[in-house]
């Protein structure tokens, strides 16, 4: 179908951040397939496990035990610090399965129509109940009647959550994505976010934070809310877990541990052994590469570089985000700088209509992270001197 503005380019190899197209051009890959190559392309310890994986077997069924799924659920409770957790393949349905939990929760308790607090401006996926939990009007429109109980409030705006808490009784959770990636990198405070977490506790409310894009170490730590210094009840994950294979994870603990009982939910494909021995090989790599450390190192410098670079440059709004995560807003739409950059060998994406957005993989390191700030700077002040104030349609996001 055609629901893609492709750009005419195909990647046809990649090594570490580096992409090659069809004639032999190399790129810089700053977007790391959004967000989803943690270990940037072609890490020889990902394609050994993957390559020994296939040649023993790639899918039993979930009828029987996986023992790659039991390992790789070991870890992603150990990153998380989370108890249980259910995998699927993708981030929208790492989110259904959140929104199955939070309804299910309140059914529990005795609440017959569960309502979760949603944030402006979210993206959680593409799925009915997944786009009603969203934000975005351009994602939704078309697809009316959207799933019913969502009640959204603006983001980091904590006398909003206070309204809805005092007049809406039905309320069982609160979804948020801590840095809204498709939204324009859109930076929860920390502080907002253990009140939030506080107000959830005070109402017995679920808090649910999608880290599908944000996570997985991206922000130098593995997960936002470990930024501030608490554990939500559930975190739906996707995108980097598995290195490329496609892959989701809906964790829970706290107040969601033991909502879902057998016959509650499921998934033909989630947690095959292929996708899980993904799973284990990524985290296992994060790890002993300290990619941790260095996403949060490089990430800052690039962030510094950035703004060094742009600093005084009429139309650059703001320049946000955390570790790997970053977002140059501009005062107007600038989708056409995503041609602009693959002309000039690297590749972004640009959300938002106006968000330049970069999300490299977590092996980037320094030299290359300043050569992706000494390609995009030049690229924004040229787009930026021409005066061109035309709306343009952004980029396509995903
Ligand atoms: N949640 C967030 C925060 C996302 O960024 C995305 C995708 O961009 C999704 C959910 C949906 O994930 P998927 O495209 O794998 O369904």
């Amino acid at each position: 179908m055609n629901t893609y503005a492709r750009q005419p380019v195909a990647f046809v190899r990649g090594q570490g951040v580096w992409l090659w197209d069809e004639a032999g051009k190399k790129y810089l890959d700053a977007l790391a397939g959004i967000a989803v190559n943690t270990l940037g392309h072609n890490h020889p310890r990902l394609v050994r496990a993957l390559t020994e994986q296939i040649g023993r077997i790639i899918h039993t069924s979930n009828l029987f035990r996986v023992p790659q799924q039991e390992a790789a659920a070991d870890r992603v409770a150990e990153i998380t610090g989370l108890d249980e957790v259910f995998f699927c393949n993708s981030g929208l349905e790492a989110n259904e399965a959140a929104i199955k939990v939070a309804r299910k929760y309140g059914h529990d308790r005795g609440v017959k129509e569960p309502a979760i607090i949603v944030m402006e401006k979210a993206f959680h996926g593409r799925s009915l109940a997944t786009l009603s939990a969203g934000g975005s009007r351009k994602v939704q429109a078309g697809f009316e009647p959207l799933v019913q109980g969502f009640v959204r409030v603006p983001l980091n705006d904590l006398e909003a959550v206070r309204q809805v808490a005092a007049h809406n009784k039905n309320v069982t959770a609160v979804f948020i994505e801590p840095i809204q990636g498709e939204g324009g990198i859109n930076v929860s405070r920390l502080e907002y976010l253990r009140e939030l977490k506080q107000i959830c506790d005070a109402n017995e409310w679920l808090f649910m934070s999608d880290e599908v894009q944000c996570g997985l170490g991206r922000t130098g730590k593995w997960f936002v809310y470990q930024h501030a210094g608490f554990l939500p009840d559930v975190v739906p994950l996707a995108k980097g877990l598995a290195g490329g294979v496609p892959v989701g994870a809906c964790v829970v603990g706290g107040r969601a541990r033991g909502v879902f009982k057998p016959g509650n939910h499921g998934s033909t494909f989630g947690g095959n052994p292929l996708a899980m021995t993904g799973v284990v090989t990524t985290i296992d790599t994060v790890k002993e590469e300290s990619l941790l450390e260095n996403a949060g190192r490089v990430g800052d410098s690039m962030l510094n570089n950035l703004r060094n670079a742009l600093r005084d440059v009429a139309g650059v709004a703001e320049i946000r985000g955390m570790g790997l995560m970053i977002g140059i807003e501009l005062d107007r739409p600038c989708g056409e700088l995503v041609k602009a950059a693959l002309d000039a060998g690297l590749v972004i994406n640009v959300t938002a209509d106006n968000v330049v957005r970069i999300l490299p993989a977590l092996i980037m390191n320094e030299v290359e992270g300043r050569e992706v700030v000494e390609r995009v700077a030049p690229l924004i002040k040229g787009f930026l001197a021409q005066g061109s104030a035309q709306p343009k349609a952004a980029a396509v996001a995903r």
